[in-house]
């Protein structure tokens, strides 16, 4: 089990993967910082330290209940939101799946909504922008460091147990009494 102040203590150290040039997986993109990476397995993010994952879950395809344009809302401001709670706790990294290991086409569309977001002037302060990574189905965000950051205490925000595992997901867990899943976006 891990402590919250023990996973706060973290050494903050890139993995090898990250940034480092790989012959054929890399494409030079001219217009901004951030880096197209082609033919990666996006589950390799899931080791970044002080990472959680966001699934693109809105933009499922099939039956639609609300507009397309609605929709691609929500995921701007849903996206919007996670990093500047990643920023105010004190995470490092959002890892933005497709949710599953096959990519969808509604997960591309909600991957180029965060693509945008990205490049907008109101995620700069949350974000490094030149850290940035992402694939034909994922995005990953580098969160600025913030010294006032403090990751809250792990606990269920469903039945309040203190006691958990952890996921497959980055970020994500399961409380040991009633298999309630929750992300460290959901804690307070
Ligand atoms: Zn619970």
């Amino acid at each position: 089990m891990m402590s919250s102040a023990k996973a706060g203590k973290e050494n903050f150290q890139e993995p090898s993967f990250l940034s480092a040039p790989q012959a054929g997986e890399r494409t030079p993109h001219q217009r901004c910082a951030m880096k197209y990476i082609q033919k990666k397995n996006w589950t390799e993010y899931r080791s970044l330290p002080l990472c959680v994952e966001v699934d693109f879950h809105r933009s499922e395809p099939g039956p639609r209940e609300t507009p397309f344009d609605e929709a691609m809302q929500e995921v701007w401001d849903d996206a919007f939101e996670a990093i500047q709670k990643a920023y105010r706790i004190g995470l490092r990294w959002i890892l933005f799946t497709p949710g599953c290991s096959t990519s969808r086409p509604g997960a591309t569309t909600a991957r180029s909504q965060v693509r945008k977001l990205v490049r907008d002037k109101s995620a700069t302060p949350y974000i490094l922008r030149a850290k940035c990574e992402y694939g034909r189905s994922f995005y990953v965000v580098a969160i600025r460091e913030n010294p006032g950051g403090a990751l809250p205490v792990v606990r269920c925000p469903i039945c309040g147990c203190k006691s958990y595992k952890k996921k497959s997901q980055a970020g994500h867990f399961e409380c040991t009494d009633w298999q309630h899943e929750f992300n460290w976006l959901e804690l307070t």
